[in-house]
């Protein structure tokens, strides 16, 4: 089985924000354990603290408005985010990230979240489905989410696309309805929330400082970025990997 750990970045609400961002972390159940205790060790050797109290969150990282973030020097705080990122670019192969990357400006009509959401399903979906026909090894996905953000919007719409399927078909290789779990004590969902930061700052702000340490790390085949969906206005042209990959440009 993959698990999906998914986190979001920007906010869908704030008028001066133009992009809302949700990135996804999917691990093969054997690299789980490995994965965290790696985070773990990373954490300790921070030495602010005992591990277990001591979140990864990009956006207080960054701003180090709340301990034990507050008081560290700003360069040291980031330069932490990016190697908390090099946990996912050092990663076991198996390992890949996806996000879907909304440009508000470029929906009419309906919930951005919602949409992203969809998005991101169905692209692990076919990561699944793509692995099961190459391996002829069929793995079962599960996508575990922060609990706090997410579970009163989505939880409903998760059973409805396993049931009725999404605008692209039924996710079939989906195991069950998402898993809502506490951020502080997943690990995994920290590393998420740090790479929808990373893809945000490269979106939003143009920066591509952390977005370029795990570029390499999203789902791709025949040279298409697959784990990597850039929802723009279509007139508008666009370098990114995403949209180059898919001849957008
Ligand atoms: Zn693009």
């Amino acid at each position: 089985m993959y698990l999906l750990y998914l986190d979001g970045s920007g906010s869908v609400r704030n008028p001066n924000e133009r992009h809302f961002v949700l990135a996804g972390v999917a691990v093969f159940e054997r690299q789980i354990y490995h994965l965290i205790s790696e985070a773990d060790n990373f954490v300790e050797s921070l030495g602010i603290g005992a591990p277990g109290d001591v979140e990864l969150h990009a956006s207080l990282m960054a701003t180090g408005k709340r301990a034990p973030w507050k008081g560290m020097a700003r360069q040291k705080r980031l330069d932490t985010i990016e190697q908390g990122l090099n946990l996912l670019n050092s990663a076991h192969w198996s390992v890949k990230a996806f996000a879907v990357i909304v440009d508000k400006g470029a929906r009419t009509t309906g919930d951005s979240v919602e949409y992203a959401f969809e998005e991101i399903c169905n692209r692990f979906n076919m990561f699944l489905f793509r692995s099961a026909s190459k391996n002829q090894d069929i793995h079962r996905g599960l996508i575990v989410m922060d609990k706090s953000h997410y579970e009163n919007t989505l939880q409903g719409l998760a059973q409805r696309f396993r049931q009725q399927g999404t605008q692209w078909g039924k996710l079939h290789n989906l195991a069950e309805v998402p898993l809502f779990v506490d951020s502080a004590a997943s690990r995994l969902i920290q590393i998420a929330d740090l790479l929808a930061w990373a893809v945000w700052r490269r979106y939003e702000q143009k920066d591509a400082r952390y977005f370029d340490h795990i570029a390499g790390r999203f789902d791709k085949n025949k040279g298409v970025m697959h784990g990597l969906v850039h929802y723009k206005i279509p007139t508008d042209s666009c370098h990114c990997p995403a949209c180059m990959s898919r001849g957008w440009v």
